[in-house]
């Protein structure tokens, strides 16, 4: 342990645990080592487990499980929780406070596991209290009811409506308004964009940005300044961006959204992004994951350590197929740890932590953390560097199921990618057990799809690429339909001719030969024809056989995939 070797060679330094405020950082966290050394010691002797609490990942709701004053009165803070499993902190075990609550949190069925923390670094983790996370977790400002929802419903048949709607209400209403026009079409994300003459508003529907409306800029300024105090934002500062959150309800459900606000010419422009934490999982088969693949989905499960990446660019779906791995994982017996940015779905079971750079809490101090807790599957948001590449690689190899994204195009170019990030081949090729590569396509509309003969020159298309298909895998027998889905237009899909979403894939399982092309350093090229050969379909040619089932169109395909594959 480093820090038990630097207390010792300055112990002669320092004789006072307390930290003086006066002193360089140098000395404090000297001090501060020592603090944490003397407490270790403490814990031994009263045979209790110790932590570093300051330095433990806390996930924000488990500062539900006690209030802030009981839990600065009790010197106390819950830092681990598996269903009623709960492990806390404690400064002085003895303490009547910490007794009665401890006798409390019993009472409420927790089965406690107590370990010995220092005070400085208790003082630091209570905090956490007065964090905006914890308030914004604390307060839901707005909820919507069915009865209002249904009002809206009749009212606004037409997205186009909402602006002159808007322009006649109060700002709270009109950003209520536009919040409940974002649901109710699915959208993830709005878009308020100034320009010169009016304010653009856009939703992202299945990937897609769509304008809804338009805003005068008077309208506007009120709109921005209750976005602004909703979202926790200096009101007063609009030349720098700025980012915040705030929350919803909807039907019961609690609707995270993240702001971000970015000074533009013509005035602040924001971003809001919808997070649903509580829609369901989806299955593996309604993701979109067919032929080969569901069953490489399904045999995941098996495995006992490595890692899976999936791969796509941002939006791609990559966390919700995460997600569901993490799902087939989880169970009683084993204990499973995310570190996320930001958490997308709430998991029963799992200890979900939010990563918060600004507090120096990021991915790769984060997972050494995490590891500590001796986890059986972790899921780290994202791998974005070397350092977090090098502990999720380490983790992989010393026998857990490590889940993560990369951004790259396509499955084998996670290789190279790895490899130029710094990681050597000899620890990508033993560390990596599956990669997963994929997009979002939009699907067609069944309410409004009006079926039609193939044009020829999209036909010879498909012709081409269901002729290496079925060279690859015979047993698929592919054929071409006479008619295919066209997308119309109706009010259920808000006149776009698609409704919903499905993943395309390309998935390869690292076999023997695989791994010792990687550990040769050959191409991606010679590794993408192996993979051929042993039946890998590309995320292209995974589309067109959705194509061709009726689910998506050819146009769909190409926009994400684009030409060259
Ligand atoms: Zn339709």
């Amino acid at each position: 342990m480093t820090e038990d070797t630097k207390m010792k060679q300055v112990a002669g330094t320092s004789d006072s645990a307390a930290p003086q405020k006066t002193m360089s950082q140098g000395l404090e966290s000297i001090d501060r080592d020592y603090l944490e050394q003397a407490t270790l010691e403490k814990a031994k002797e009263l045979g209790l487990s110790y932590i570093n609490i300051a330095k433990a990942p806390i996930n924000p709701d488990l500062l539900k499980i006690l209030k802030p004053d009981t839990a600065k009165n009790a010197l106390m803070m819950p830092f681990f929780r598996i269903g009623k499993r709960l492990r806390i902190a404690v400064v002085d075990p003895n303490n009547a406070e910490t007794k009665r609550v401890i006798e409390e949190l019993k009472k409420q069925k927790y089965l406690l596991n107590i370990n010995l923390a220092s005070l400085t670094g208790l003082e630091e983790i209570l905090k956490l209290y007065e964090s905006d996370q914890y308030q914004v977790k604390k307060e839901i400002q707005t909820t919507y009811s069915e009865k209002e929802v249904q009002e809206y419903e009749k009212e606004l048949v037409n997205l186009a409506d909402l602006g002159p709607k808007v322009e006649t209400v109060t700002s709270e209403e009109g950003l209520q308004l536009i919040n409940m026009g974002a649901m109710k079409t699915g959208a993830s994300d709005i878009h308020f964009e100034p320009g010169a003459k009016a304010v653009r508003i856009r939703f992202r529907i299945d990937g897609v940005l769509h304008k809804v409306f338009e805003l005068d800029a008077a309208t506007y300024k009120n709109l921005s300044n209750q976005i602004k105090y909703l979202a926790k934002m200096k009101l007063n500062v609009s030349s720098v961006p700025q980012d915040g959150r705030f929350s919803f309800e909807l039907n019961q459900r609690k609707i995270d959204v993240r702001v971000s606000d970015i000074p533009t010419q013509f005035g602040e422009s924001f971003v809001f992004r919808l997070l649903d934490s509580e829609r369901g999982l989806l299955s593996y088969e309604d993701m979109g994951f067919k032929h080969d693949y569901l069953k490489k989905m399904n045999n995941l499960i098996n495995m006992s350590h490595g890692m899976i990446l999936c791969t796509g660019p941002t939006g791609s779906g990559k966390t919700s197929t995460l997600y569901s791995v993490l799902d087939q994982f989880n169970s009683p017996e084993s204990k499973i740890i995310t570190l996320e940015d930001p958490i997308e779905y709430n998991l029963d079971g799992v200890s979900q932590s939010q990563i918060n750079e600004k507090r120096g809490y990021n991915f790769a101090d984060g997972l050494k953390s995490v590891l500590r807790q001796d986890p059986d599957v972790v899921m780290i948001g994202e791998i974005r560097d070397i350092d977090t590449a090098e502990t999720a690689s380490q983790a992989a190899l010393t026998g857990h199921v490590v889940l993560s994204t990369l951004h790259t195009n396509s499955a084998v170019e996670t290789i190279p990618r790895l490899i130029n990030m710094g990681l050597p081949p000899f620890m990508v090729a033993p560390a990596l057990h599956t990669i997963i590569a994929q997009r979002l396509v939009r699907k067609v509309c069944d309410n409004c799809k009006v079926m039609r003969s193939i044009p020829e020159a999209k036909l010879k298309d498909i012709q081409k690429t269901v002729e290496a298909i079925n060279k690859i895998k015979p047993d698929l027998k592919i054929e071409i339909p006479a008619k295919l889905p066209h997308p119309a237009g109706c009010d259920k899909c808000s006149h776009t001719g698609y409704s919903g979403r499905i993943a395309i894939h390309e998935i390869i399982n690292l076999d023997y030969e695989i791994r010792d092309m990687i550990l040769k350093e050959e191409s991606s090229n010679n590794i993408l024809l192996a993979a051929r050969r042993k039946g890998l379909i590309t995320m292209r040619e995974d589309g067109i056989l959705k194509v061709l089932e009726g689910l998506t169109t050819l146009e769909e395909v190409v926009r994400v995939t684009g030409f060259n594959r």
